[in-house]
């Protein structure tokens, strides 16, 4: 059933996509509750009501609960107790058994090989036996936690069998998985959105680059072939079939030197690199988030101008690597180009590798929105403008 503009939305989570969902759910004309254990999240600072609890506080889970018909997610270590808690009531996209898949990379891995899709070779290390016997053919690699890592953390290369050993030594017993390292030709996300009708849209390939495990720069269209764009797409609404899933999903793809598409990661929610979708396409993942939620018809993804997405890190509110006092990057260097456009996260303290807010370049041609990117980087100080 439609929940229509004018009524409450829930949301767990406080963080920057949180934020954007209350921003493009307001704009529709719908509150948004907002439930984060923050004092100034992100989310919460531009929410309709900000519910100071933590996820799986029951009070705070009733309060949402009472206020919202329906219910979404902006992360996916959401705890799925608190998922379930207000599916009782209302609904819930996506739902607590597909967020659940997403939160752990051996639960995603099995799943997406089971149902056919290519993953980097990979086994599972739950045990320093399962490290030691690990199969030689899957080094050098990647062992990589099993739950909690994003952004390049918990993740150790290993180039032997005895490195093999001692990774999963050093992340202390945790389940792991030990993953071949593939050859790239580039990396590639799709989002995917899917309602409860099992109607999918998906939005143009990104291309993306990521710097010290982080990502940096989303270019889209992808700098790809027509024919393996088409294949990525495909892919994303397979797996969001597979999963059965309501809502926004992101999907990480390796390109490999051999054309090959292997699914990295998922995530259940809107994605970093789907920012440009607000800037550039005609629906945004985050309108798409809402829709999906209130059981609106799924907007058009179509992108209307070529963008690149560049991260801003709170790296660049220091002046040089040992600076330890904070102060306001130069926004009229950004804000002087009249197609590149600032968002800032409105978060309280800027930390080194911290997403502290985004720029979406625009231009008629890929060529100039990467000619944008490149000048918005020199004069933040953001590395890596001379590869764009
Ligand atoms: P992840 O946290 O799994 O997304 O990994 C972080 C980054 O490490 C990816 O974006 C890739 O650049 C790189 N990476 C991860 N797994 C592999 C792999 N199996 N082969 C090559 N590069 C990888």
């Amino acid at each position: 059933m439609t929940v229509p503009p004018g009524a409450w939305l829930g949301l767990l989570g406080g963080g920057q996509l949180g934020r954007m969902f209350c921003m493009a759910a307001q704009s529709l004309g719908y509150k948004v509750a907002v439930l984060d254990p923050g004092d100034d999240s992100p989310a919460g600072s531009v929410a309709d009501r900000h519910v100071r609890a933590d996820y799986l506080d029951p009070r705070g889970l009733a309060e949402l609960a009472s206020l919202c018909r329906a219910a979404t997610t902006e992360f996916e270590n959401v705890p799925a107790a608190a998922l379930e808690f207000l599916a009782r009531d209302a609904r819930v996209t996506p739902a607590a058994a597909s967020v659940a898949i997403a939160q752990d990379r051996i639960s995603e891995k099995t799943f997406l090989a089971g149902h056919g899709f290519g993953v980097a070779p990979f086994a599972v290390l739950r045990s320093a036996d399962d490290a030691r016997g690990a199969d030689r053919a899957l080094v050098p690699g990647i062992v990589k936690s099993a739950r909690f890592g994003y952004d390049g953390k918990g993740q150790i290369r290993v180039a032997s069998a005895a490195d093999v050993e001692a990774a999963f030594a050093a992340m202390r017993g945790q389940p792991c998985v030990l993953e071949r390292f593939v050859t790239l030709a580039c990396e590639v996300s799709v989002i995917v959105a899917r309602n409860e009708r099992g109607e999918s849209s998906t939005w143009p390939v990104a291309e993306n680059r990521h710097r010290d495990g982080i990502l940096d720069v989303s270019i889209v269209p992808a700098r790809v072939a027509p024919e393996i764009a088409a294949r990525a797409r495909d892919i994303a609404c397979a797996v969001a079939n597979a999963l059965d899933y309501r809502g926004v999903l992101c999907v990480e793809m390796f390109v490999t030197a051999n054309d090959a598409l292997l699914v990295n990661e998922i995530a259940p929610r809107p994605h970093n690199s789907g920012h440009y979708t607000i800037d550039a396409c005609v629906t945004s993942q985050f309108e798409q988030q809402a829709r999906v939620l209130a059981d609106l018809p799924l907007g058009e993804a179509a992108q209307h101008t070529p963008a690149v997405m560049v991260n801003l890190l709170g790296d660049i509110w220091f002046d040089g690597p040992s600076a330890s006092t904070p102060r306001e990057p130069d926004w009229n260097a950004v804000l002087a180009h009249p197609r590149a456009k600032l968002h800032l996260y409105g978060k309280a303290e800027p930390r080194r590798a911290r997403k502290m807010g985004h720029v979406t370049c625009l231009g008629d041609r890929l060529a100039d929105a990467c000619a944008t990117a490149r000048a918005v980087k020199l004069a933040l100080g953001i590395p890596g403008a001379d590869a764009l």
